[in-house]
């Protein structure tokens, strides 16, 4: 009786949300404005995502000064190289993207094949590799009832055809929220906060491994996971993130166009 039934709540919803678009047409997920499709951006927030102006560090992909430099690391990686071979991310952590990722992780995960996409027209990702979500920890997963990574690296996975191996990386203690945290304090908050379980390590040993996450901020999570990751043996690990936070007292040739925030 039970299985009988199953399936109609199912199609009430679809009904339900067939009913909706006509009383409500899709909107924009960053403005609200009327679009065509849902779970998409109008013309408008497409236009002012805040793309990153090339060229990027390939150690961290932050915007570098010159266009003419010789120099293909940021004056950060050259001191001290991140364990990541290298980090991507498509825009800054502003305007319309920075609302993007808010929204998914206050629940929007339809958003997550969207910025996948976006995601991917950032550059190709390394042939052969398994994409790995940065982990919650099982409390926090628990609480939330999802992880806003692992929705962008199933995603971007099956958008490029690569394997997504979440089971690949634990977090193996809670960390501490790490907004207003420095550097070298988000560093220590993270450190061997990440470990790979004992039944992965075959699968690692040799592998070439993209960690993905929503936001990069100071690097300092992703490089505990990336260092987790080589000491299990892993070839090469990689960083892909839809947004970068760009620090501008930090990178003061960046002149970003500041779009209110939608
Ligand atoms: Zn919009
Ligand atoms: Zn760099």
């Amino acid at each position: 009786m039970a299985a009988m039934l199953a399936p109609v709540p199912r199609a009430l919803k679809a009904a339900t949300s067939a009913f909706l678009d006509v009383l409500m047409p899709p909107a924009c997920v960053a403005c609200k404005a009327p679009v065509a499709t849902p779970n998409g951006l109008c013309a408008g927030c497409f236009a002012t995502l805040p793309a990153l102006p090339h060229p990027l560090c390939t150690g961290c992909g932050v915007p570098l000064p010159v266009r003419a430099a010789v120099e293909t690391l940021c004056p950060d990686c050259r001191a001290a190289p991140f364990p990541f071979a290298s980090a991507l991310a498509p825009f800054a952590y502003s305007g319309p993207a920075q609302t993007l990722v808010l929204r998914l992780k206050s629940g929007g995960d339809a958003l997550a094949p969207l910025m996948a996409r976006l995601m991917r027209q950032a550059g190709p990702l390394p042939a052969g590799a398994t994409l790995v979500p940065v982990p919650l920890h099982r409390w926090r997963l628990l609480k939330r009832g999802y992880n806003q990574s692992a929705l962008l690296a199933a995603a971007l996975a099956r958008h490029a055809g690569h394997p997504h191996a979440p089971e690949l990386l634990v977090r193996t203690r809670p960390t501490p929220p790490s907004r207003g945290l420095g550097r070298e304090a988000r560093a220590a908050n993270v450190a061997d906060a990440f470990a790979v379980p004992p039944s992965q390590r075959g699968r690692v040993a040799g592998a070439t491994l993209v960690l993905v996450d929503d936001v990069l901020t100071t690097g300092a999570t992703a490089a505990a996971c990336a260092q987790a990751l080589l000491a299990a043996g892993a070839a090469t690990v990689h960083v892909r993130t839809f947004a970068r936070v760009v620090r501008e007292a930090a990178q003061p040739w960046l002149h970003p166009t500041r779009q209110g925030s939608t």
